[in-house]
C-alpha cells in the first residue's frame, strides 16, 4: 500500500494543537515559527507586499553603503575581503552596493545568509554569483569580512518578561477557542532581569532576543579573528531597557501580533546596547548607534541625489522624495539607527 500522503496542517492549527497538548508556549517559539513560515512562503517587500525597506526605496541606500565599505577597505590597505549580508531580502542592497564597490576596484566574493527559498530565488536574480548559507558557519575564514544586516535583527524571535506584584514572569502564548493571546507564565525569572531594571513598576515588560545575541557573538568572534567590519541597520534602542516593541505589519499597516501566525511580519525593536556588549567582549571597536538620517547625510546622500536628478531630470522629484523618506526625522531618518563594529586596529569608519 502506498504511504499516506503527509499533509502539513496550517501553522495556526499546529500551534493551537501544540498548546492544547502541552500548555502555553514562549513568545520566542511563537514568533520564530510564525516568521519562519512567513518568510519561507513569500516575498513580503514592496508596494504589493507588507512592508518596504530602505534599499527598496532607493538605490542610493545600497550605493552609499557600498562606498562606505570600499572606503574602509581602501584605507585598510585593500586586504582580501568577502561581502556577507544577513537577510538580504530581494538582493537589492547587495546589487547596489556591489555595483558601487566595483567602480572603485572592489569585487569581493558574496555570501548571503538567508533561510527563505523564495527570497533566495529573488536574490539569485540580482546577484547570481552569490553563495548561500543558513548561518556564518559555512562562510570561509580566509579573508576579512564586510558584513551588512539591514532589517535582519528585528525579525529574530524575542522573549518577553512581565513585572507583576510577585516579580518577573515570562509572557507566554496561549490559545483559547482558536484565538491566540498572551498569558503570564508561572515561573519566576527575576535572575535574568538586569539589576538596574528589577524594580521597574508593575506591568513593565522586558524584551530579550537570544537569537540576536547568538548571531552577534558568532559575528564578533569572526571579526576578531579574520578582521573586517559589520554595519547593522535597524529600528532600535540602546538597552537593555523596559518597553514593549513587538509589532505585526501586514499590507503596510499595523496588525495584531497574535492574529494569523505566519501570515504577517512580526518584528521587535533591536537592543543595540546588548548587541554592542557582544562586540566589546571580542575587543571590537564600536561606532554608534547613530541615526540613519545624519549617517546618510554624512556619507553624501545630498550630492548623490543631486547627481542622479541631474542625469534624469524627469525623475528629480521621485529622487528627492526617496531621499527624504530615508533621511527625514519624521520618516526613517530618526527611528532607524546604524551600529558599526570593526576589528581591532581597523580604520575609523565614515559617518559616525
Ligand atoms: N535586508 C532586506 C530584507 C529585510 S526582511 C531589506 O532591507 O530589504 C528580513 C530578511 O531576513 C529576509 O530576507 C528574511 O528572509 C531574512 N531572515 C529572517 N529570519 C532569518 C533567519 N532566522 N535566518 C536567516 N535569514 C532570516
Amino acid at each position: 500500500m502506498p504511504p499516506e500522503p503527509v499533509t502539513q496542517a496550517p501553522l495556526a492549527q499546529r500551534l493551537a494543537e501544540g498548546i492544547a497538548a502541552s500548555g502555553p508556549i514562549p513568545l520566542a517559539q511563537y514568533m520564530g515559527e510564525a516568521n519562519a513560515h512567513y518568510y519561507a512562503t513569500r516575498d513580503p517587500l514592496g508596494a504589493r507586499g507588507d512592508f518596504t525597506t530602505a534599499p527598496e526605496i532607493s538605490q542610493m541606500f545600497g550605493e552609499l553603503i557600498g562606498l562606505w565599505f570600499a572606503d574602509l577597505w581602501d584605507r585598510g590597505e585593500r586586504p582580501p575581503v568577502r561581502y556577507v549580508e544577513f537577510g538580504p531580502g530581494r538582493g537589492t542592497l547587495a546589487s547596489d552596493a556591489l555595483r558601487a564597490m566595483r567602480k572603485v576596484g572592489l569585487e569581493p566574493p558574496v555570501h548571503f545568509i538567508e533561510t527563505s527559498p523564495v527570497l533566495r530565488a529573488a536574490q539569485a536574480e540580482r546577484v547570481p554569483d552569490a553563495e548561500w548559507h543558513v548561518d556564518l558557519v559555512g562562510v570561509p575564514d580566509d579573508a576579512a569580512l564586510l558584513v551588512v544586516a539591514n532589517e535582519f535583527f528585528d525579525a529574530l524571535p524575542i522573549r518577553q518578561f512581565v513585572k507583576t506584584g510577585e516579580g518577573w514572569f515570562e509572557r507566554l502564548v496561549d490559545c483559547t477557542s482558536g484565538v491566540f493571546h498572551g498569558v503570564v507564565g508561572d515561573r519566576r525569572f527575576d535572575q535574568i532581569v538586569p539589576q538596574t531594571l528589577r524594580d521597574a513598576p508593575e506591568g513593565s515588560i522586558l524584551e530579550t532576543c537570544p537569537a540576536a545575541i547568538a548571531v552577534m557573538r558568532q559575528l564578533a568572534a569572526r571579526l576578531h579573528h579574520q578582521g573586517g567590519v559589520a554595519l547593522i541597520a535597524d529600528y532600535g534602542y540602546r538597552g537593555p531597557a523596559t518597553g514593549e516593541t513587538l509589532q505585526a505589519v501586514r499590507g503596510h499597516a499595523y496588525a495584531d501580533p497574535f492574529a494569523d501566525p505566519g501570515e504577517q511580519d512580526l518584528t521587535a525593536h533591536v537592543d543595540f546596547g546588548t548587541l554592542a556588549q557582544e562586540a566589546v567582549a571580542e575587543e571590537l571597536e564600536l561606532y554608534g548607534p547613530v541615526e540613519q538620517g545624519p549617517f546618510l547625510e554624512a556619507l553624501g546622500i545630498g550630492p548623490r541625489a543631486a547627481s542622479l536628478a541631474a542625469a534624469a531630470p524627469d525623475r528629480a522629484e521621485d529622487i528627492d522624495i526617496a531621499k527624504r523618506r530615508l533621511t527625514g526625522p519624521d520618516a526613517m531618518g530618526h527611528l532607524f539607527k546604524m551600529l558599526a563594529v570593526t576589528a581591532p586596529g581597523a580604520p575609523e569608519p565614515a559617518g559616525f
